[in-house]
């Protein structure tokens, strides 16, 4: 299958690594499991991570809606930078570290950089999930965005959280107290499968091992800076405005059924 530097399962195996960080890793690349195999859980999102068999790299997978659609809650030049420029980032970081890994596997590299090109993937590798997550975990106001949750995760929100308000509550200051840049995310944590809120600092580093997201607030400067300035916590309550539940919805029956 053309694995000169490296394959689909491999790349996959090596974001589902991040396993320790990485609670999105968790819902994308499942080590071990064959993805060509019926037996396999359904990935998250049908797009996947953007992997372009031909090329043998991960590729920036498209916005689901136009950059504005989100507006006036997200602005579109944020939008467009945000995934044009920051997420396209974290491809080109995660495919370049793929590659220099590959060389140290055949000799062609300098092994001594092993736990430096790790790191870039953790790092790169976490914000291509996130970020692929994240664009999928929002949706235009009043057409899919916004509102409350219904079904069995405002259930378990009911449950596991005391309901909506108290959540809010919770996941807004999680996200208004995420140290620099970050996120703030509803997961399934995987031995109870109980609802958690969790902070994840930068990208790649989380406490949880093997969370499953349900909802994520992307609370990097770059998320919200154009239009929020330093004002964090207008961001996160416009934030609400444009949360997908739905797909909240979807991960959620994924991760604790
Ligand atoms: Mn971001």
């Amino acid at each position: 299958m053309g694995e000169s530097t490296f394959g689909r399962r491999e790349a996959m195996a090596a974001l589902g690594a991040l396993g320790a960080g990485t609670l999105a890793g968790a819902a994308f690349a499942q080590p071990g499991v064959d993805r060509t195999s019926k037996a396999g859980p359904a990935p998250a999102l049908p797009s996947g991570l953007g992997w372009d068999e031909s090329k043998g790299e991960f590729t920036l997978p498209p916005l689901p809606y136009n950059p504005a659609a989100l507006e006036p809650h997200i602005d579109a030049q944020t939008m467009t930078i945000h995934h044009g420029k920051h997420h396209a980032g974290y491809v080109a970081g995660l495919n370049k570290a793929l590659a220099e890994l590959a060389k140290v596997r055949e000799g062609a590299g300098d092994a001594a950089l092993v736990k430096h090109w790790s790191r870039e993937v953790s790092f790169h590798g976490s914000g291509h999930v996130n970020h692929t997550l994240f664009w999928h975990m929002l949706a235009p106001a009043g057409k899919g965005g916004g509102g409350r949750p219904a079904g069995t995760l405002a259930a378990a929100i009911d449950r596991e959280m005391g309901g909506f308000d108290k959540f809010t509550t919770h996941f807004k200051a999680a996200a208004n107290q995420v140290e620099g840049g970050g996120w703030a995310w509803l997961a399934v944590e995987p031995q109870g499968r109980r609802l958690v809120v969790i902070q994840q600092e930068k990208q790649q580093d989380l406490m949880l091992t093997g969370a499953r997201p349900v909802l994520g607030i992307d609370v990097w400067e770059h998320a919200y800076y154009l239009k929020y300035q330093n004002r964090r916590a207008d961001y996160v309550n416009a934030w609400f405005e444009v949360a997908n539940w739905g797909k909240a919805q979807d991960l959620y029956t994924q991760a604790a059924t």
